[in-house]
């Protein structure tokens, strides 16, 4: 079924991801409120950095859009609580994965950076949620401050503690993602520290990532090959299922897409497309093939679009990492 041309305020996507494949992504805070601002966050610096739990987008608001998705028939492999910021700062998520559970069958993720954890009220929203991708990069305070700059209130053994036990509470799979900066997080010792930490929360995967897109800070650089392989070795030594995730590659994008999405090319308003691409690269920057893949576009009409929003100044072409990158001005 052909997907509405609708410009959703708090819905994304669908995106490719490198950890769930496409998948539709919902926004439960504004642009860019978070408990951290990490050096290689994708988003952009964090305004409003804080740990405070409250209604930051309307729960009701978020439903009707879903709705109007969901009445659309595009399928995609998950439906993502993800974007802008940290998801489980919105108290009001239950409400939404509540009316999710009785709406669709597609599995529903959640990316959080873990640190409200600690908090038993938020993990109990959270038990109904097919797959949690918490992500844990620094075992100790001193890394912890480094790479993901947090509230200073927040502890990082405290925030491992309620890792460890939402492990016993939850019945779903957790992926637990670790992404490596060079220099900052990779060091032996460290890894040693994050593999007995692991050890404890016991995750169904422990996913192993590094810088990709262009982030917030231009020196936050991606860790080496062989770093990412001793790494999966420290970190795998007990028994945990440890995977390093690959770049999304375009052609399995593009496999994603023609599988699941009726093609939009030939009477697509050029105009709507365009504001697609722009929510798309407000939450992070993408290559024009993924943007492809994720629109179902031909990549020509992409490239077609891309080249007349930089003209008008609303997006940036971008070299980085050895890639080409379309990101917001
Ligand atoms: S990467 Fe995620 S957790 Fe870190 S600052 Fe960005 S939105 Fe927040």
């Amino acid at each position: 079924m052909k997907e509405p041309i609708t410009k959703y305020k708090y819905l994304f996507g669908p995106v490719p991801s490198r950890r769930l494949g496409l998948s539709l992504g919902v926004d439960l805070v504004p642009k860019k409120v978070c408990s951290l601002d990490c050096v290689y966050c994708e988003v952009k610096k964090t305004d409003k950095k804080t740990i405070k739990q409250a209604e930051w987008v309307p729960a009701a608001s978020v439903i009707t859009e879903l709705g109007i998705w969901l009445e659309s028939g595009v399928e995609t492999e998950y439906i993502t609580f993800s974007g802008y910021g940290e998801p489980t700062l919105n108290n009001k998520i239950k409400d939404i994965i509540d009316y999710l559970k009785k709406r669709t069958a597609t599995p529903l993720a959640l990316l959080t950076n873990s640190t409200l954890f600690s908090d038993p009220k938020v993990r109990e929203r959270l038990l109904d949620l097919d797959v949690v991708l918490p992500s844990l990069d620094a075992a100790n305070q001193k890394i912890f401050r480094l790479v993901n700059r947090p509230v200073p209130s927040l502890d990082i053994k405290e925030i491992i503690e309620g890792l460890v036990r939402f492990r016993k509470e939850y019945p779903g799979k957790i992926w637990l993602e670790i992404l490596l900066v060079d220099g900052l997080n990779d060091q032996e010792n460290h890894l040693e520290e994050l593999a007995r930490a692991i050890d404890r929360i016991k995750p169904d995967q422990v996913q192993l990532n590094t810088v990709a897109r262009p982030g917030s800070e231009e020196w936050a650089k991606k860790a080496c090959l062989e770093v990412l392989d001793k790494a999966v070795g420290i970190i795998g030594k007990s028994g945990t299922d440890v995977k390093a995730i690959a770049d999304f590659r375009p052609g399995n994008a593009d496999g994603n897409a023609k599988n699941r999405h009726a093609k939009t090319t030939s009477n697509t308003d050029r105009q709507a497309l365009a504001e697609r691409v722009l929510e798309i690269v407000s939450r992070r920057p993408e290559t024009v093939e993924n943007l492809a893949a994720s629109l179902s576009e031909d990549r020509e009409e992409i490239a077609a679009v891309v080249a007349g929003l930089v003209k008008e100044e609303k997006i940036v072409e971008v070299l980085e990492h050895g890639k080409r990158f379309v990101k917001h001005a």
